[in-house]
């Protein structure tokens, strides 16, 4: 049992933890499943720890409380309590700039670390819609996750590509391991 999860009743909250490096799209990722918002030029600080998003499972109501950092992970601080009770992670990098996929293995370290062995993790390579000036092909992004155990999942919230299968994906395996 998860230290965020509270039942009450039939319902359900699973924290869900947003990482990796800055600027590959985790705050846009997160507008775009909560608001169907995209921000384009803003750095997409949104002034709240997280956002909450309903989906029903089985008949019941499950919510995901999505955490974004707030621009800590540019200053390496993103601290354990961010991690607190995760059940849940993307792990996200830019699929046009391979340096974030290579930090990836340091996220994935922090997050087990942290937020220990049996939180669900996808890996996500965003902006998939930038595909004509890729650094990391599909494959590379595949064979990373089937070797570290990970979901797989290209996405991109410009385009509105698997941003709501993402995250109910990950919702969805939590609420499995737990029924
Ligand atoms: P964060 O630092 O990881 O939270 O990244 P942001 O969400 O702030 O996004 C960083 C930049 O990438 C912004 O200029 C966004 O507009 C842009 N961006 C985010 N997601 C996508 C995407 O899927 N496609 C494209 N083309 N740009 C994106
Ligand atoms: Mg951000």
């Amino acid at each position: 049992m998860g230290y965020q999860e509270e039942e009450a009743g039939e319902d359900y909250i699973f924290k869900v933890v947003l990482i990796g490096d800055s600027a590959v799209g985790k705050s846009n990722l997160l507008t775009r499943y909560a608001r169907n918002e995209f921000n384009q030029n803003s750095k997409a600080t949104i002034g709240v720890e997280f956002q909450t998003q309903s989906m029903r499972i089985n008949g019941k109501e499950v919510k995901a409380q999505v955490w974004d950092t707030a621009g800590q992970e540019r200053f390496r601080a993103v601290t354990s309590a961010y991690y607190r009770g995760a059940l849940g992670a993307l792990v996200v990098y830019d699929i046009t700039r391979k340096q974030t996929f290579e930090n990836i293995s340091k996220w994935l370290d922090e997050l087990r670390t942290y937020g220990g062995s049996s939180v669900v993790t996808m890996l996500v390579g965003n902006k998939c819609d930038l595909t004509n000036i890729r650094e990391v092909s599909v494959e590379e992004g595949k064979e990373l996750a089937e070797s570290e155990n990970l979901f797989f999942m290209e996405t991109s919230a410009l385009a509105s590509t698997n941003v709501k299968t993402a995250f109910q994906n990950v919702v969805r395996e939590i609420f499995d391991a737990k029924s």
